[in-house]
């Protein structure tokens, strides 16, 4: 009997490498594009900083948007606690009013809390006065929960925001965080795919944008739990985002 060469399994599996290769490139363009077209705001570059042996080392900052929601949010919570790491995550208004408990939950545990707008908007499409109330709102919602300020940190939904929205930031004196490595984990193409797609990214200062929710909760706790892994392994500090003046 003559061998078949053929392996559906190697077929597949390079079909999969090709489909993550042309997301990552297309997420760089798009990273391009809106470095060059949105408002000022953190894309996760930042040099080395020298302030004590622990600071020495590059930096990756893990991000969770779309939460708090109990199908994610606590997993996370235990896989970040294990690897002793902080993050943060960008919470939208409506979920923070219906899981309050974790919001609380994950300001306890340290990590930095960020507005990620109160109904997941597109917000080029909303009026200003709508506009600022999805920011207000939740920063509101947060503050009330945690008795603590109010974030300072914005993440617009889709990545996409105007200058009226920049506006309405800087009045409160927050910043908007963009992304730097998002592995299109919406999509669920499985945890070893999010992580390879991370991987490939990985350098001094990659901000990695993962999400929480609907059906993504053992992607997303696997893959933090792994990326965390693979960079401590390559000698990166795994950092939540803080506000630099
Ligand atoms: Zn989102």
């Amino acid at each position: 009997m003559s061998k078949n060469r053929f392996s559906w399994k190697s077929f597949l599996s390079s079909a999969d490498e090709l489909v993550d290769l042309l997301s990552v490139s297309k997420i760089d363009f798009l990273t391009r594009l809106g470095k060059q077209v949105l408002p000022e705001g953190f894309w996760g570059e930042v040099s080395l900083e020298a302030e004590g042996s622990e600071n020495d080392l590059p930096v990756v900052y893990l991000t969770f948007d779309d939460g708090p929601d109990p199908r994610t949010t606590p997993y996370l919570l235990e896989v970040l606690e294990e690897a002793n790491v902080k993050a943060t995550f960008f919470l939208i208004g409506s979920q923070v009013a219906r899981h309050p408990e974790l919001v609380e939950q994950i300001a306890r545990h340290g990590h930095e809390l960020g507005n990620h707008s109160y109904n997941h908007c597109f917000m080029p499409m909303l009026l200003s006065r709508d506009l600022e109330k999805e920011i207000a709102d939740t920063n509101e919602r947060i503050s009330e929960i945690t008795g603590c300020p109010p974030p300072v940190l914005f993440r617009p939904p889709y990545g996409l925001m105007d200058q009226r929205a920049a506006d309405c930031l800087k009045e409160r004196s927050m910043k908007a965080v963009y992304w730097g490595s998002a592995p299109e984990d919406w999509s669920q193409p499985g945890s070893h795919r999010v992580i390879r797609r991370v991987m490939w990214r990985v350098s001094q200062g990659t901000l990695i944008v993962l999400h929480e929710g609907h059906l993504l909760g053992h992607q997303t706790a696997a893959a933090a739990k792994e990326i965390i892994y693979r960079c401590k392994n390559l000698g990166y500090r795994m950092a939540k985002v803080e506000m630099r003046a």
